[in-house]
C-alpha cells in the first residue's frame, strides 16, 4: 500500500513536469523557418534605423568611426574599457608595419556594485582614480615620444548617442547599471571632468572596438558581435546608405555603426512567461527584449525562473520550495553552463551545483536530466537568435557586397569578429550558433561566413582607434 501511494505521487509529478516541460519547448521553438523570418526582420529594422532617429527599435547609432586601422599604426597607446562588471585599463605598443602589437599591459579592477547604481560622479572619479594610478606605474618599456600627450580609447559598452568620434551621450544604462545622473550626459565629458586632463578621449562601443581589433587582424572582417554579459552588433556602412546622416561625407565614404541589436524586438521572437516576467521585473522593463532573450547577465535567471515554476506547481525538489530558489540572479549562466556540460553518467556535476548553489540535495538521476534538459532549450534558443540576427547582418551587408561585385556566384568572404564571455566559455551555445548559422543560410553560402573570436576587441581594439585617429600619425602621414 505505502508503496503505491508513493509510486501514484511520483507518476503525477512526472505528468506535471511533463506538461511544463513540453509547453517550454513548444513556446521556446525557434524552427528554422521563424530563424528566416527574425533575419529578415532584422535587416528590415537596420535600413529603418539608418533611415531616421527613432524610426525603429534598433537605433542604429552612427560612431563617426570612418577609419577602421590597417596595421601600420605605430606607438603608444591607451584605453580604458568599461564593460558589463569590470572594469580596465589598458596600454599597447603598436610596432607600425612589422611590428604589430609589440608590447601590451592591463590592469583590471570590478566594479564595486553600489557604483553601479550610485552617483554619476563616484562611477567616473573611480575610474579615473585607477587609470591615474595605471599611467603613475608605467615601466621604461613603453615609450612615449617627449612632447606628446597620451591618446586614449575609451570603450564604454552601453548606448550612446555619438556627435562626433570623441564625445555622445549616453541614451540609458543596461546591464544591472542605473544611475540616473549620467543619462543624457557626454560620457566623455563625465569622464574628462573627472580627469582634469587633456589630449585626445575617444570614446567607441565595445562593438566598434572589437570591430577595429578584428579589422587590425583580418581585412575580410565586416561586422563584430558582442555575446557577454549583454550583446550588441556594429558593422561598417557605406555612408550613402545612411538617410538620416547629416554633415561632410568622410573621405573612405564608410562609417561604423552601432545597431544597439539589444533593443531589437520582434513578434517573431518567442517569449515565454518566464521571459515576460524577468522583464517586467528588470531596472528597464519593455527595453533590450533581444538581449534579455540572448546574452549571459538573462540566461541562468531564466533558467531559474522555469526551476522554480516547476519546484512550486510540480515539486520537482519534494514538497517545498527550496529557498534559494527564491531569489532573483541567484542562479547565474557560469553555473547554468556547468551544469549544462556535464557528460558524467550520474550528472555528478549537476548534483553539485544544486546542492552548492541552490542548498538542494538528494535529487534524483530523472529531476537532473530534467534540469539539463531545461538548460539546453534556454540555451539554444538563445545561440539560435543569435544566429539569426548575425544572418540579418550578412543579408544587409552581402546584398551590398554583392552589387558592388561583378559578375561571379561566389559569396565573398564575410568575417564576424566575435568578443563576450557567453560565447567564449559556453561551448554548447557557440556551437550551437554557428551550426545554425549554417542552417540558415544553407551550407554553401555558410561557408563564406567566419566567425573569428577577436582577442580582447573591447580593450585593445580602443587602443588601435585611438591610434588610427590619432592626431599625431595624421600629422606625419601628411
Ligand atoms: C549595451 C551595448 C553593449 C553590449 C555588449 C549592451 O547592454 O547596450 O552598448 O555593446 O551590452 O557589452
Ligand atoms: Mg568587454
Amino acid at each position: 500500500m505505502q508503496s503505491s501511494v508513493r509510486w501514484a505521487r511520483i507518476d503525477t509529478v512526472t505528468a506535471r513536469v511533463d506538461v511544463v516541460m513540453r509547453e517550454l519547448e513548444e513556446r521556446c521553438a525557434t524552427t528554422v523557418g521563424k530563424l528566416r523570418q527574425l533575419a529578415d526582420a532584422m535587416a528590415v529594422e537596420m535600413h529603418a534605423g539608418l533611415a531616421a532617429e527613432g524610426a525603429s527599435k534598433l537605433k542604429m547609432l552612427i560612431s563617426y568611426v570612418d577609419n577602421l586601422p590597417t596595421g601600420d599604426e605605430e606607438g603608444l597607446f591607451y584605453a580604458l574599457d568599461l564593460g558589463g562588471t569590470n572594469f580596465r585599463v589598458l596600454r599597447v605598443q603598436l610596432g607600425g608595419k612589422e611590428g604589430r602589437i609589440v608590447r601590451q599591459e592591463f590592469e583590471e579592477v570590478s566594479i564595486p556594485p553600489h557604483l553601479m547604481i550610485g552617483g554619476s560622479d563616484e562611477l567616473f572619479d573611480f575610474i579615473a582614480s585607477a587609470l591615474a594610478r595605471f599611467i603613475a606605474s608605467e615601466g621604461e618599456d613603453f615609450h612615449l615620444p617627449t612632447g606628446r600627450q597620451r591618446e586614449l580609447g575609451f570603450t564604454f559598452s552601453f548606448p550612446v548617442r555619438q556627435i562626433s568620434i570623441g564625445s555622445g551621450t549616453l541614451v540609458k544604462w543596461t546591464k544591472g547599471f542605473n544611475i540616473d545622473a549620467t543619462v543624457g550626459e557626454d560620457v566623455v565629458g563625465e569622464l574628462s571632468r573627472a580627469m582634469e586632463r587633456q589630449g585626445l578621449d575617444m570614446r567607441v562601443n565595445d562593438t566598434i572596438g572589437t570591430l577595429a581589433g578584428g579589422r587590425y587582424h583580418d581585412k575580410d572582417v565586416v561586422a563584430a558581435v558582442i555575446l557577454g554579459t549583454g550583446t550588441n552588433a556594429a558593422y561598417v556602412e557605406r555612408v550613402e546608405a545612411i538617410p538620416k546622416w547629416q554633415g561632410l561625407l568622410p573621405k573612405s565614404g564608410e562609417t561604423v555603426i552601432n545597431m544597439e541589436w539589444g533593443n531589437f524586438r520582434s513578434s517573431h521572437l518567442p517569449i515565454t512567461e518566464y521571459d515576460q516576467a524577468l522583464d517586467d521585473e528588470s531596472l528597464n522593463p519593455g527595453e533590450q527584449i533581444y538581449e534579455k532573450l540572448v546574452s549571459g547577465m538573462y540566461l541562468g535567471e531564466i533558467f531559474r525562473r522555469v526551476l522554480l515554476r516547476l519546484a512550486r506547481e510540480a515539486a520537482l525538489f519534494g514538497e517545498t520550495v527550496p529557498a534559494k530558489l527564491e531569489i532573483p540572479f541567484s542562479l547565474r549562466t557560469p553555473i547554468m553552463s556547468a551544469m549544462h556540460h556535464d557528460k558524467s553518467p550520474d550528472l555528478t556535476v549537476v548534483s553539485t551545483k544544486l546542492n552548492e548553489v541552490l542548498g538542494i540535495s538528494n535529487t534524483s538521476l530523472q529531476t537532473r536530466k530534467v534540469v539539463v534538459q531545461i538548460c539546453d532549450i534556454i540555451a539554444k534558443r538563445s545561440a539560435r537568435l543569435a544566429a539569426a540576427g548575425i544572418v540579418g547582418i550578412v543579408k544587409k551587408v552581402g546584398r551590398a557586397r554583392d552589387n558592388a561585385r561583378e559578375g561571379g556566384s561566389q559569396l565573398p568572404r564575410m568575417v564576424i569578429a566575435m568578443d563576450g564571455g557567453l560565447y567564449e566559455h559556453y561551448m554548447i551555445f557557440s556551437e550551437s550558433v554557428q551550426s545554425t548559422i549554417k542552417e540558415i543560410l544553407g551550407e554553401e553560402a555558410s561557408d563564406s561566413v567566419v566567425i573569428k573570436m577577436a582577442n580582447d576587441g573591447s580593450g585593445i581594439g580602443a587602443a588601435l582607434l585611438a591610434a588610427s585617429h590619432s592626431h599625431y600619425l595624421e600629422l606625419e602621414q601628411d
